[in-house]
C-alpha cells in the first residue's frame, strides 16, 4: 500500500475523512500524540488498526468525538461528573471511560462493557472527526510497544506502506498521551496520569481522587504484559540531584545517549546529549521527550541514560511514561 503524506488543507482533511468512511486508515495530529484513525463504528476498519500497529487485540482503543454533545452517541448512564469534566477540559487531553452503548463494536472496547472517549484539542483532528461524521477510533500511530509519535515524520517511520494517509500537522503541543479517568462505576478512578493532573480533576469534581484506587499499569514482572513507549536502545533512568546524576552518567563506559534538560546538558562530558526541555517548564519536557528518545535511537546508541523529572505533577505523568520505556530500570542515587 502507498501511504500518502499530506498537508492539513481542507481538501486533504476531506479526503482523509472519505478514506475513514470507506474503512481505511488515516493518521492525524492531536495535541497529545499522532493518532491512527479508523471508523469507530466499523469493526473491520478498527481491526485494520490492530494489524497495522501489531497491537494486541485485548488492548482497547479510545473513541475521538467532535464535541461533548456526541458523548451520548458512544456512552450510556453518563454521570454528571463526566459532563462537568467535559465542560472543564474538552476539547483537551482527558479521556473518560464510561458504560458503552450497544452499537460500539467489541473490537474498540476489547469486549469490555465500557468505552473510552475523548474530544481532542487540535483543530485538524476536530475537522477530520466532523468531516467523517462518526467517532474515530484512534490509538497512537506507532508500532505497538514503541515510542509514541509526536510528528508526521515519526508516523511515516513506523507505518509507511501500512496505512492510507498521514496528515502532517506539525509537532504535537502536549507530547504525552491523555489522562484517563474511569467514571463507569462508583468513585472516579485515575487509570493513567497525563497532562490534565489529578489535582485539576479533583478541583472540578470537588472530591479527593486519593480515596479512589489508582490503578497501577505496572506489570507484576517486567515484560509480563506489554512493553510500552520503548525505543530500540535500553533506557536507564538516573534519579538524583542533577549534578550527581550527571556524575554517575559521565562515569559510564560505552556508546550511550543522554536525555538531559536545558539546565543540565552542559554537565555531560561524554555521550550524545539531547536536551528534552527546561526543568523550570515541565510542559517543554513532555513535548520533547518522545522526540528525544526517537532521535537517540536514530544515532544507533545501545543505551540511553535519562535524568528523572519527578518534581511536579506533570513530571509524575512524564515519569509514568519514562518508567515504562525503561522497563522500570531506575538507578536511585542516595536512596
Ligand atoms: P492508547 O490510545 O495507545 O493511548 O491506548 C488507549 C488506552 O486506553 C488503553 O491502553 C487502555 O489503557 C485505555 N482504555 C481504552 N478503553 C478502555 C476501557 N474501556 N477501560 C479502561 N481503559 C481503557
Ligand atoms: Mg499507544
Amino acid at each position: 500500500m502507498k501511504t500518502e503524506l499530506v498537508t492539513p488543507s481542507a481538501e486533504n482533511i476531506s479526503r482523509a475523512a472519505e478514506i475513514i468512511k470507506r474503512g481505511g486508515l488515516a493518521a492525524f495530529p492531536t495535541e497529545t500524540v499522532y493518532g491512527l484513525g479508523a471508523d469507530g463504528l466499523n469493526s473491520e476498519a478498527v481491526g485494520r488498526i490492530f494489524t497495522a500497529k501489531g497491537r494486541p487485540a485485548d488492548n482497547p482503543l479510545i473513541l475521538h468525538i467532535e464535541s461533548a454533545d456526541k458523548l451520548s452517541d458512544c456512552a450510556r448512564d453518563i454521570p454528571d461528573a463526566a459532563h462537568r469534566l467535559a465542560r472543564a477540559f474538552w476539547p483537551g487531553p482527558l479521556t473518560m471511560v464510561l458504560k458503552k452503548r450497544r452499537h460500539i463494536p467489541d473490537t474498540v472496547t476489547a469486549g469490555l462493557d465500557t468505552v473510552a472517549v475523548r474530544c481532542p484539542g487540535n483543530a485538524i483532528a476536530l475537522s477530520l472527526i466532523k468531516a467523517a461524521e462518526r467517532p474515530i477510533a484512534a490509538p497512537s500511530a506507532n508500532t505497538s510497544g514503541r515510542v509514541s509519535p509526536t510528528s508526521a515524520a515519526h508516523v511515516m517511520e513506523y507505518l509507511n506502506g501500512k496505512i492510507d494517509i498521514v496528515i502532517d500537522g506539525g509537532d504535537c503541543t502536549v507530547g504525552i498521551e491523555s489522562t484517563i479517568i474511569d467514571l463507569s462505576e462508583g468513585l472516579p478512578r485515575l487509570l493513567r496520569p497525563g497532562y490534565i493532573t489529578a489535582g485539576q480533576i479533583e478541583g472540578v469534581l470537588d472530591i479527593s481522587l486519593e480515596t479512589a484506587a489508582i490503578a497501577s499499569e505496572r506489570p507484576k514482572a517486567p515484560g509480563m504484559k506489554y512493553t510500552h513507549y520503548s525505543p530500540i536502545a535500553r533506557v536507564i533512568i538516573v534519579d538524583g540531584e542533577p549534578g550527581e546524576a550527571a556524575a554517575y552518567i559521565n562515569s559510564q563506559a560505552g556508546d550511550f545517549g543522554v536525555i538531559a534538560s536545558s539546565e543540565t546538558k552542559a554537565l555531560y562530558k561524554t555521550g550524545t546529549v539531547v536536551d528534552a526541555g527546561s526543568r523550570a517548564n515541565p510542559d517543554e519536557i513532555a513535548r520533547g521527550l518522545y522526540a528525544a528518545l526517537i532521535r537517540l535511537d536514530h544515532t544507533g546508541v545501545s543505551h540511553i541514560y535519562c535524568e528523572a523529572f519527578y518534581d511536579t505533577e506533570l513530571g509524575i505523568s512524564i515519569m509514568n511514561r519514562l518508567e515504562k520505556s525503561a522497563g522500570y530500570n531506575i538507578i536511585r542515587l542516595n536512596k
